[in-house]
């Protein structure tokens, strides 16, 4: 796998690629590689010539210091297993590379950008509409591969995607978990085993509530019931669980409501640690 950590080599590297009709898929990670990530670079494996990840803790996505400070980073640990997995490249870029200049560009995505991850992680949404957009000019991607474990990020994207008219595809690949039923996070490196069974309670949440709902009781009361069965949990604490369309993320209040498919949303805190979930429930 060739690694680099400059813009212009690696644009120099794709330009050449694609003149021998490569096509390029694109796995933007943040590092401390798992299986979910994994199971990206497989999929863009199977469906392109060459596969480009990118590793990058992109800080403008980032509202709070200590997060991205605590954020796990494992180069040498990752570079071993995308060259076992077969990544083609690996773009690792410095901060310098990335934003040489200060940018005061924003991206304002409205209620999409603003409710449940953008709610409780102010600018964390401009902070990722600007690093992709940059990411997506730098590679050129045919098509880049999300994980639907970051739900609204994956919606965001695909506004940006499509708002912006970027000449790429957005191919979403299915959350990946432990045995358990916890979804696989680079953040969860930094739970201990106890924290980690702890953890599990927000995907059993998940299925509670989906259980519920087909039994036909009403989204508040379900929500009122996790709300309780989680903070009652020592050492987790709820930030948000949600019913929402799958398309715009527009909350719900029941399944007569659902038109486009629904999914539910969940988000907090094990110890200091944040997780995020999600169900769609088509699943
Ligand atoms: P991150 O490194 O956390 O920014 O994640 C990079 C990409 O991997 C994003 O598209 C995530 O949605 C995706 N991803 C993270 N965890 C999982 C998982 N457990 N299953 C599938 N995809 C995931």
């Amino acid at each position: 796998m060739k690694v680099f950590t400059e813009i212009a080599p690696l644009r120099t590297h794709l330009i050449r690629a694609r003149k021998e009709n490569f096509s390029v898929g694109f796995v933007p990670t943040m590092g401390a590689l798992h299986h979910g990530h994994l199971a990206l670079i497989k999929a863009s494996k199977q469906e392109n010539n060459l596969t480009v990840c990118s590793i990058y803790v992109n800080p403008t996505q980032f509202n709070n210091a200590s997060d991205l400070q605590h954020y796990p980073r494992a180069l040498e640990y990752d570079i071993a297993q995308l060259e076992a997995t077969g990544c083609d490249l690996l773009f690792a870029p410095k901060d310098e590379e990335m934003y040489a200049r200060p940018t005061q560009i924003r991206f304002d995505f409205g209620d999409l950008g603003n409710t449940f991850e953008g709610a409780f992680r102010p600018g964390h949404f401009n902070g990722v509409a600007l690093v992709v957009s940059k990411l997506f000019n730098i590679v050129q991607p045919d098509k880049a591969y999300f994980g639907q474990k970051d739900f609204q990020q994956l919606a965001i994207v695909k506004r940006l995607v499509s708002e912006l008219c970027f000449d790429l595809k957005i191919e979403s690949v299915t959350t990946v978990r432990e045995l358990s039923g916890l979804a696989m996070s680079s953040r969860n490196m930094r739970l201990s085993e106890e924290e980690k069974e702890k953890a599990t309670i927000f995907y059993k949440s998940l299925l509670r509530a989906r259980d519920l709902l087909a039994s036909g009781r009403s989204w508040s009361t379900i929500r009122a019931a996790l709300n309780h069965d989680v903070d009652s949990t020592p050492g987790v604490k709820l930030e948000y669980i949600a019913l929402v369309d799958a398309q715009n993320l527009n909350p719900l209040e029941s399944v007569s409501e659902i038109r486009n498919g629904a999914v539910i949303l969940i988000a907090g805190f094990v110890g200091n640690v944040r997780l995020i979930d999600n169900l769609l429930l088509s699943e």
